[in-house]
């Protein structure tokens, strides 16, 4: 039977997380380290371990807004982002519930709208957010703000290839 780390390096195809040594410049560089229940190298120390129970089960892999700071200061090149989106997968794939509140109709309200137009519009993907949570009013404020400050346009371009991104969601069956 496969280790824990087996498993996610297998998914990862590339850099081995075991040749992370611990710096912490990816955690040191993460916008969402402080909110964290486990900064990104905890994370690896705790897959090391085989805590995937613990791992799947906290909020840190539905925390991580895959902005690929970490990767990028990465001395070893140990792909966090990646490793997040494989441990997100799992634990849909093994039934874990996702520990933070509607983050998984968050992702499909993401997903829907790049299905759509190939691009993300941020006033229509929070619309649809908005639909599937019943969440009308959390952020409220702060959308007002961001739309007066011309940060949230109500037009944006569609992607020129929509074919191409609907092919990869008929391919990846989304
Ligand atoms: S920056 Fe790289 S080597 Fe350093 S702790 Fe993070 S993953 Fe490990
Ligand atoms: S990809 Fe995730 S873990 Fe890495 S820096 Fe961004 S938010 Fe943090």
């Amino acid at each position: 039977m496969k280790t824990f780390l087996e498993e996610v390096n297998e998914k990862i195809k590339g850099v081995p997380i075991q040749r992370c040594y611990h710096c912490r410049k990816c955690t040191a560089g993460c916008p969402l380290a402080s909110v964290m229940e486990y900064n990104p190298n905890r994370i690896i120390k705790m897959i090391q371990m085989g805590m995937k129970k613990e791992v799947l089960n906290s909020s840190t892999i539905w925390l991580c807004a895959s902005c690929e700071t970490c990767i990028t200061r990465c001395p070893n090149e140990v792909d966090i982002a990646r490793m997040m989106d494989i441990l997100r997968e799992m634990a849909i794939k093994e039934g874990v519930p996702a520990k933070e509140k509607n983050v998984i109709l968050f992702h499909e309200a993401f997903l829907w709208g790049i299905k759509l137009r190939g691009r993300i519009n941020e006033p229509l993907m929070m619309v649809n957010y908005k639909l599937r949570s019943g969440d009308f009013f959390s952020d409220m404020s702060m959308g007002i703000e961001m739309f007066l400050k011309g940060k949230l346009p109500l037009i944006s371009p569609k992607t020129k290839n929509l074919r191409a991104v609907k092919d990869i969601f008929e391919k990846t069956r989304q």
